[in-house]
């Protein structure tokens, strides 16, 4: 499951790659605590919060995945979809907007919009219809969701998910569970920008808070910090090489060290976290 998933993810973010046979992709439902659930598929995680008053999605993936998206959260409440959420603008957290755009309004930051508004083909119906700088909250099925933007981190529209009762939190990619982050720096990302929001999220939010990543398996607190941890510890040690005058060829042989060899997976290895340090830092 988790190479098929890696080997889309890889595929998608290239660009001009051809459309995947997403054929074997099953759409598996974990709870996460309260009414609040995780989809797991090909691409980003996704959030369901299922209620008798209705659904809300955070993100939603690839487009020929769409049908099995829905029928995986009508299998938790067969009820309306209410709200959409876009955590930021990437194919595989937006790829079925325009299938869901029938069915709720899309909500997310700005900059979401624009990108997306941006891209080719352009689609005006997988736009997001209700737009924010800050944030915004919704309320349903008396749950208060709180969407909160962090400005130039993964991209320049980020926005993380936090509902208050159940004590869960979708942070889009500004956590990846499974491995090194992968920075957006065309788009507005900037490594200590991700930091920055790294640390305030882990600092906001109560110890036993649930946690849906991006990327990676259902977790929690603890493991967000050893995520940050292991940032940290990469710009201080990039920049400290940087300042000495080493190449990039220099800090690639160099290297993190042993302790961080295992945040490498397929999508962000050592080499290229290193690489988008080096170009973000120098
Ligand atoms: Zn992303």
């Amino acid at each position: 499951m988790k190479s098929i998933f890696l080997s889309i993810f890889l595929s998608v973010l290239a660009i001009n790659t051809m459309a995947q046979d997403f054929a074997d992709v099953k759409i598996n439902v974990i709870k996460a605590n309260g009414n609040v659930y995780m989809l797991q598929g090909a691409g980003g995680n996704i959030g369901v919060f299922a209620t008798e008053e209705g659904l809300l999605l955070i993100d939603d993936q690839f487009s020929p995945l769409a049908k099995r998206i829905e029928t995986a959260m009508q299998s938790i409440i067969d009820k309306d979809l209410k709200y959409i959420v876009n955590t930021h603008y990437h194919g595989d957290h937006t790829g079925s907007n325009s299938f869901f755009s029938h069915k709720a309004p899309i909500f997310a930051h700005h900059n979401v919009r624009t990108r997306l508004a941006n891209k080719e083909p352009y689609e005006q119906v997988a736009l997001p219809v209700v737009t924010y700088n800050e944030g915004i909250n919704i309320y349903l099925a008396n749950e208060d969701i709180q969407i909160s933007h962090y400005p130039n981190a993964h991209t320049d529209g980020d926005s993380i998910v936090y509902f208050k009762k159940a004590n869960v939190l979708h942070t889009g990619d500004l956590f990846f569970e499974l491995g090194f982050p992968y920075i957006d720096l065309k788009n507005g990302g900037n490594v200590n920008g991700y930091l920055l929001a790294v640390d305030q999220i882990i600092a906001r939010f109560p110890d036993d808070v649930v946690i849906i990543p991006g990327h990676g398996e259902l977790t929690n607190k603890a493991r967000y910090q050893e995520f940050a941890d292991m940032i940290r510890f990469s710009i201080k040690h990039v920049s400290q090489l940087l300042a000495q005058g080493k190449s990039e060829q220099e800090i690639l042989t160099i290297g993190l060290g042993k302790k961080y060899q295992v945040w490498s997976w397929q999508f962000i290895n050592e080499e290229r976290w290193l690489k988008t340090l080096i170009s973000d830092l120098k």
